[in-house]
């Protein structure tokens, strides 16, 4: 997880946030200011706009939720050996694991997700995110080799204790793996450490999760497009977001074709298969968290089930584009989105 490639939308996101920024001009004494800053973390392109009374509080508290990031990623990136979930895994079938309250939240409503979306979101699919590699492999692994990995991708065998604050994953060679809702969860913590660092607004976007929080200096909310899935660079949508986080699932951020069939990153845990109903997803909720697993579950759910289950949930969006490449708005965004 967390090796992605950096997302295009970000770029028109973060030229559109520059853009405002830049229009608030050189801020009289009084006035918020913006600070702009970029970094590569969880193997993708992190961006945190801090709006503050001076440029000193809203330097320190984009480099306050840079330093957020880092702390998670640290715990559970499956790309360090040493992090908490690495741990665990490397601990199926042996014994469980202690871990901190942050991986116990993640796993916990990961769990959520997953009974939610009708497993359509399983974290413990990890061995099948290994068997296909998508970014580096680019092979297709057999159905016997599938086959072998299914009694592995078993949500029922990942045991979570909260009272002794441990993890413990069942069988030899099961995995879990967090790509799906961590970095929806690393924008939520990051904008709260902007909030302790005395950031009065401002926006957390991990590619293509993001958090924002207030308005901009000059009164305007926080503009977010969101990626055409076929046309490479162009918006599909435009949303203004407040207190609110966006995430987007797709099959065109990390994919290969073979003999016409496009192979990416979002498997279905039924087949292990990559996920074929939604070519994105993208939903608006309240917290990071819940806007990254539901994106992903919903995007192997499929427009149907996912809508439903969308109109069904309180504070919770989304803009379905399906596997033919029609759009679909749940109803409460109808009147908030624009057309580029
Ligand atoms: P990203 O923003 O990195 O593209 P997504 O939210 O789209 O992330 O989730 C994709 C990642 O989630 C995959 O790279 C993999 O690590 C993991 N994953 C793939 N399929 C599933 C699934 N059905 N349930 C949960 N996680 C999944
Ligand atoms: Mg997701």
């Amino acid at each position: 997880m967390w090796r992605t490639l950096p997302h295009i939308l970000i770029s028109v996101l973060l030229g559109q946030v520059a853009l405002f920024v830049g229009c608030a001009g050189i801020p009289m004494q009084s006035e918020p200011v913006a600070v702009k800053r970029v970094q590569m973390q969880m193997g993708t392109l992190v961006s945190i706009t801090a709006v503050a009374g001076n440029e000193a509080v809203a330097h320190a508290a984009a480099t306050a939720g840079f330093a957020e990031i880092h702390r998670l990623e640290e715990l559970m990136s499956t790309w360090i050996p040493t992090s908490e979930l690495s741990r665990v895994n490397t601990s199926a079938g042996v014994m469980p694991v202690y871990v901190s309250p942050e991986t116990l939240t993640v796993v916990q409503r990961a769990i959520q997700v997953a009974e939610m979306t009708d497993g359509g979101f399983n974290i413990a699919i990890g061995p099948a995110v290994e068997a296909w590699n998508v970014i580096e492999g680019r092979r297709i692994p057999t159905e016997s080799e599938l086959e072998a990995l299914r009694p592995l991708v078993d949500l029922m065998s990942v045991h979570v204790d909260v009272r002794k604050q441990t993890i413990f994953l069942e069988k030899a060679g099961m995995r879990i793996d967090v790509g799906g809702i961590g970095k929806g969860y690393a924008a939520d913590q990051a904008v709260e450490a902007l909030q302790r660092a005395g950031a009065i607004a401002g926006v957390v976007a991990l590619s293509g999760d993001i958090k924002t929080f207030g308005r901009l200096p000059d009164g305007k909310l926080f503009p977010v497009g969101i990626q055409h899935p076929r046309k490479d660079g162009s918006v599909l949508a435009w949303i203004d977001l407040q207190d609110e986080a966006i995430s987007t699932a797709g099959d065109y951020e990390r994919f290969f074709e073979r003999d016409g069939i496009r192979y990416h990153h979002i498997l279905d845990p039924r087949t292990l298969q990559p996920a074929r109903s939604c070519q994105s997803v993208t939903v608006v909720a309240r917290e990071g968290i819940w806007a990254d697993g539901l994106d992903t579950g919903i995007f192997v759910m499929g427009v149907e089930l996912g809508m439903q289950l969308v109109e069904a949930l309180p504070d919770v969006e989304a803009i379905i584009v399906d596997h033919e490449g029609h759009v679909h708005v749940s109803s409460g965004l109808r009147d908030r989105i624009r057309k580029p």
